[in-house]
């Protein structure tokens, strides 16, 4: 029987404080499917934006074979190919969750 729906979100938010990760070694760690993982993160970020001590942070996929950075994507997932050259070499976006400091 898999966890309900608010443990695997907690884990999520656990496994993301103080580190980067992409969805694809969230689903890893968690034991879920990358596809789930994607449909976890926006409820996480509605959590964190409650939470007044932390943050999350998403650092963009980006090209690697020309630097274009995919700066103005908001959803969870891997864009496919670079608008710019049209490579498919695209790093993962990676999350992470980190202390608001004063
Ligand atoms: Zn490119």
């Amino acid at each position: 029987m898999p966890p309900p729906e608010r443990t695997v979100r907690q884990r999520i938010i656990e496994l993301l404080i103080g580190t980067r990760l992409s969805s694809y070694q969230l689903a890893q760690m968690v034991g879920i499917a990358e596809r789930l993982i994607e449909g976890h993160l926006p409820h996480v970020v509605k959590t964190l934006a409650r939470d007044r001590t932390q943050r999350f942070v998403l650092e963009p996929a980006a090209c690697s074979d020309c630097g274009f950075v995919f700066r103005d994507r908001t959803r969870f997932t891997k864009p496919s190919r670079c608008p710019t050259c049209r490579s498919e070499g695209i790093t993962a976006p990676r999350y992470g969750i980190e202390p608001v400091r004063k």
